[in-house]
């Protein structure tokens, strides 16, 4: 996959591009990462790339024409790519989504400053607008990472473990389960026991159910659209079973009766 990063700022993509598995995946030819510096395209001495806003106010705004000539010429050499605008405004970014991005040859992605871009040119020039929370950042380019980041370790052959990525939380609507490594003991917390045993299908088993039991805990709308195993429905069904005995034993009849039994107090 080529991924294309049109920024201000193109020296602070390089540490990211420099370390860890992105690096690897550089290196390996599983990704070819490009900075190319909007200033470049800017036109007069001093390549402004930025302009007060028209109607007043705070802030700069981006300048069109230095964002069309960068992505015209990056166009020209890589026509097919899919080109996102990082922006609070856009679609939020998750992991369906990192996906879909996994599947194109070509990734263009722009990294907005100041007060974001002239609208003129993301109306005309990219495909889409990424958010990656609802949270301002003062540019596009550490969004641009965390997508690039997100995409990437879904390429073929870039992880170790092929497997990982499908296990990982968000893989199949559920949440990754609980990890532990050495030492047994950390300040008197145990590992649980069953990881210990050698016994490969009783730890698929709790990580299985940990993993549901996270799910369920923390996120439980993925559970509302994921496809649950006779084995998932089976544990939901007695953990069900366990919270209604344990309301009845505070004197409530089940989930909707108030505590207490509906006794004022
Ligand atoms: N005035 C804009 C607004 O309120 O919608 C915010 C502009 S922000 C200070 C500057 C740039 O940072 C944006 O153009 C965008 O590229 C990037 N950015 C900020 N927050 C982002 C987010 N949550 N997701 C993706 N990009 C973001």
């Amino acid at each position: 996959m080529k991924v294309v990063v049109l920024t201000i700022f193109p020296e602070l993509m390089q540490a990211f591009w420099e370390n860890g598995i992105m690096r690897r995946a550089i290196e390996s030819g599983a990704v070819a990462a490009q900075a190319v510096n909007i200033r470049d395209f800017a036109q007069g001495r001093h390549k402004v790339t930025d302009d007060r806003p028209y109607g007043g106010g705070c802030g700069m705004v981006m300048k069109p024409e230095p964002l069309a000539a960068a992505l015209r010429d990056v166009k020209q050499q890589t026509p097919g790519a899919l080109t996102l605008l990082m922006s609070p405004q856009g679609r939020c970014f998750d992991q369906a989504m990192a996906r879909e991005m996994a599947a194109h040859e070509a990734l263009v992605i722009v990294c907005g400053r100041y007060e974001g871009v002239d609208e003129r040119f993301s109306e005309q020039f990219v495909d889409g607008e990424v958010s990656i929370g609802d949270f301002v950042l003062t540019g596009g380019e550490v969004a641009a990472m965390v997508v690039m980041d997100a995409v990437v370790r879904l390429l073929p052959g870039v992880l170790g473990n092929e497997d990982s990525a499908e296990q990982d939380s968000f893989g199949h609507q559920r949440l990754d389960h609980a990890h532990y490594t050495r030492p047994p003991e950390f300040e008197g917390r145990p590992v649980p026991e069953v990881l210990l045993s050698g016994h490969h299908e009783r730890i698929s088993e709790w990580r299985r159910a940990d993993a549901l039991l996270r799910t369920f805990a923390r996120r439980p709308d993925l559970l509302h659209g994921a496809t649950l195993s006779k084995e998932e429905i089976a544990l939901l069904g007695a953990w069900h079973r366990e919270l209604e005995s344990i309301i009845r034993s505070q004197g409530g009849s089940g989930p909707d009766s108030p505590p207490g039994g509906g006794q004022e107090r």
